[in-house]
């Protein structure tokens, strides 16, 4: 950076501005903002970046630019959003910023034959042409390949999902039933599996990997989703901002008379499960897409009687949710149902296929098996208080709905099976890393997720380029960058790692939160990356006391977890009374939905016992499978940005999403590409590109001896670029501006 050249500074809100250095300290400039001459502030040296000379350029590769660093891209991505061009590349990674509002022809079936066989880098920036890549890297290297879209709640993963998954059955389909099923499974999916959140009126509360199979012909031949923790907390409980999953609404709202009258539907407000939140939102309709959800049930070949057995089981749902307890008034100390929830109860009873009075039972006592005087394995029923009696209806309902949910994902993937595939497209979309002003378990177990996820990225990204460069005998040095094993380790070593602590606790007679916190402070006392809540320097998390939740330092930045249900949400398994009330049911299809759990013969035998199904290692195996698979198949990723936290369109917030690049590890990667040769181009390619420009007694030349002829004519400074074998590769903005004088020449 030279004296009187502008540079990017930090701005409070736009992230960087422009200005120049007016004076140099130890660790930190002075700078003159351009918009307001002489002005002047402090800013640290590490936040200061050179700025390209035109700032109102953009590019379509990030790495062609001459200063690689976040101020340059923040910029560059900037400048294209306001024009409409919403995808950007840093080399093969596609940044996509949401528009909030359908950009005319960008997905159009025009748009998706252009892009059709065409490489990177030849069209516009593109999700199609990520998807394309993806195609001919599988055609040709005969592997499988993924792409991994991430980003924050609302920026744009779901969507772009569905584009790769409508390009890729649009493009490489048979034109049969298959093609549609796999885009039409979508609206059912989101429809038990999606809400309204404060951050996204269409939250995706469940991950997914999506594979669509293709057979040796490279045509698809199938598809098969893989879901990851659907979001249980919502179904009995919703912020007051928030919605519970559409399902609900949709049918309350869309359900022909008979439905409504056969499950005793009616307003959402008659619902404890639903009243909590707003009940309509003026953005949602409800009703249509309960029209559209039916069609595309119909679309995936789902009958009437399927259709009814999900509408049924929902219904059955919420009116469990309307059961409320009273004081027995008697001297058992247990609980009631209150009257005005008779009709509840014999509503649910009779949706779900359960006894009325059995189910009575199971909610207001607890079948325990007793030791006393001697007698032992005598089966005696213990009543509950009336919070406890509130927790079993709750943990019904949360454990029928997610026993549907994942039925709604088995009976998709029945809908486009396949016999034998060759190779797979698989792709990931699941949610980034969540740091809110309250972190629970949910947002442990995502930014674990996104720890290995990084990791995987930072070998992909990393270690391809180092490939790339032995490859073509550069003779480039070892790039090294942050591991994050450490942070792996700790959550999921076994014995020592935070899941398998949290497991421990859960199997304890009696298990408390606060217990395993002081377990994992005492187990990890020194560690780097945990720390006490207390004792962090943020202030923002003196409110939690020690023995309430932990810091972990992530790739991304520091978290404070609240343990407080923890131990709660790590089990997935039901009272015993429960379980059996439900594996008995009289409704094949509720029998079917429990089928796997254990058999009322086994839970009989247990009574007494809480099992305890650990959903933190479900994770972490289903985690490690999916790692393996990815490590399996070549891979592309999409980094999705928020552009606003207001959802509209043509608002850039700089700093918000500053923060969203660096959380993705684009800033590291910037890093990388600056220290080392981010542009590249085959010799073929430059001799085609610029012969036109050239005597005859060149363009005799072989490619390569011409690019060198060239280059030493043009008297390019050798530290700007290196000869591969099959192409220079340029330091960073060098080829722009080699690319320049050749065209002003
Ligand atoms: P979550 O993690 O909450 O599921 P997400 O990243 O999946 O969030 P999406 O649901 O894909 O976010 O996008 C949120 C909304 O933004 C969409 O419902 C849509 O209105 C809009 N949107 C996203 N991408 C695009 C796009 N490419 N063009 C137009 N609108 C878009
Ligand atoms: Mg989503």
């Amino acid at each position: 950076m030279e004296d009187g050249k502008p540079v990017w500074a930090p701005h409070p809100t736009d992230g960087f501005q422009l200005g120049t250095i007016v004076d140099i300290g130890a660790d930190s400039l002075t700078i003159e903002p351009l918009k307001e001459r002489g002005k002047t502030f402090l800013a640290p040296v590490n936040q200061v970046f050179p700025a390209e000379d035109d700032v109102n350029k953009h590019v379509e590769d990030n790495c062609s630019l001459m200063y690689l660093n976040e101020a340059t891209l923040l910029n560059n991505v900037r400048v294209r959003y306001s024009k409409d061009k919403i995808y950007t590349y840093v080399a093969n990674i596609l940044i996509a910023v949401n528009p909030y509002y359908d950009i005319p022809k960008l997905y159009s079936l025009d748009t998706i034959q252009q892009y059709q066989g065409r490489s990177l880098g030849t069209l516009p920036p593109h999700v199609y042409a990520l998807a394309d890549k993806a195609f001919r890297d599988m055609k040709v290297l005969k592997m499988s390949q993924s792409i991994i879209v991430s980003g924050e709640s609302g920026a744009g993963k779901t969507e772009n999902t569905k584009f790769v998954l409508r390009y890729l059955t649009t493009s490489y389909g048979t034109g049969q039933d298959i093609d549609e099923r796999i885009v039409e499974a979508n609206p059912l999916l989101e429809a038990f599996g999606n809400a309204k959140t404060v951050r996204n009126n269409n939250s995706s509360r469940f991950g997914k990997f999506v594979e669509i199979h293709f057979n040796s012909k490279n045509a698809v031949v199938g598809g098969f989703v893989s879901h990851y923790l659907l979001e249980k907390s919502r179904i009995c409980r919703q912020s007051s901002e928030e919605r519970n999953y559409h399902i609900f609404y949709r049918l309350c709202a869309g359900a022909p008379e008979d439905i409504r009258q056969k499950f005793h539907l009616s307003s959402p407000d008659s619902f404890r499960h639903l009243k909590a939140g707003p009940l309509k939102d003026p953005l949602l309709d409800d009703q249509g897409d309960f029209s559209r959800m039916v069609v595309a049930m119909k679309k995936i070949g789902l009958d009437d009687g399927e259709k009814l057995d999900l509408f049924r089981v929902v219904a059955g749902v919420l009116h469990l949710g309307n059961i409320d307890f009273e004081e027995a008034g008697s001297t058992s100390g247990g609980c009631v149902i209150k009257n005005k929830s008779g009709q509840a109860l014999e509503h649910c009873a009779e949706l779900l296929g359960l006894d009325e009075e059995d189910l009575r039972i199971s909610l207001t006592s607890r079948v325990m098996l007793t030791t006393a005087g001697g007698a032992k394995g005598t089966v005696i029923k213990v009543p509950l208080k009336v919070e406890q009696a509130n927790n079993a209806r709750d943990a019904l309902a949360k454990a029928v709905y997610s026993r549907l949910f994942d039925h709604v994902v088995t009976r998709v993937n029945q809908c486009f099976p396949f016999d034998s595939s060759a190779n797979f497209i698989g792709v990931l979309d699941i949610a980034g890393f969540e740091y809110f002003e309250h972190n629970s378990f949910e947002q442990f177990c995502i930014n674990y997720c996104n720890e290995k996820l990084q990791q995987f990225f930072n070998e992909r990204i990393l270690k391809e380029e180092q490939e790339l460069y032995q490859k073509e005998g550069l003779g480039v040095n070892e790039v090294k960058y942050v591991d994050n094993q450490d942070c792996i380790d700790l959550v999921e070593l076994k014995l020592v790692g935070i899941l398998d602590i949290l497991d421990e606790e859960n199997r304890l007679p009696q298990p408390s939160d606060q217990h395993f916190t002081e377990t994992v402070h005492n187990k990890h006392k020194n560690h780097f990356r945990l720390t006490v809540p207390r004792k962090s320097k943020l202030t923002v998390h003196r409110n939690v006391r020690d023995d309430e939740g932990f810091i972990i330092r992530h790739f991304a930045g520091a978290v404070c977890y609240e343990t407080n249900q923890f131990v709660e949400k790590n089990n997935d398994a039901l009272h015993m009374s429960l379980e059996s009330l439900v594996s008995e049911s009289k409704d094949r299809f509720i029998r079917e939905l429990f089928e796997n759990s254990i058999n009322s013969k086994d839970a009989k035998q247990k009574a007494g016992k809480l099992s305890f199904i650990s959903v933190g290692n479900k994770f972490k195996t289903q985690l490690n499978i999916l790692l393996d698979k990815l490590r399996n198949t070549g891979s592309s990723f999409i980094r999705c940005v928020k552009p606003n936290l207001k959802m509209v369109s043509h608002q850039f917030e700089g700093t918000q999403i500053l923060s969203q690049l660096q959380c993705s590890g684009m800033v590291s990667v910037l890093d990388l590409m600056q220290g080392g040769f981010p542009s590249r181009a085959p010799f073929h390619e430059l001799y085609n590109m610029y012969k036109q420009y050239m005597p005859p007694k060149l363009t005799r030349l072989d490619p390569r001896l011409f690019c060198k002829a060239l280059f030493k004519a043009l008297g390019l400074n050798e530290n700007d670029y290196k000869f591969g074998l099959t192409r220079v590769f340029f330091r960073p903005g060098k080829f722009a501006e080699f690319d320049q004088i050749m065209k002003s020449d």
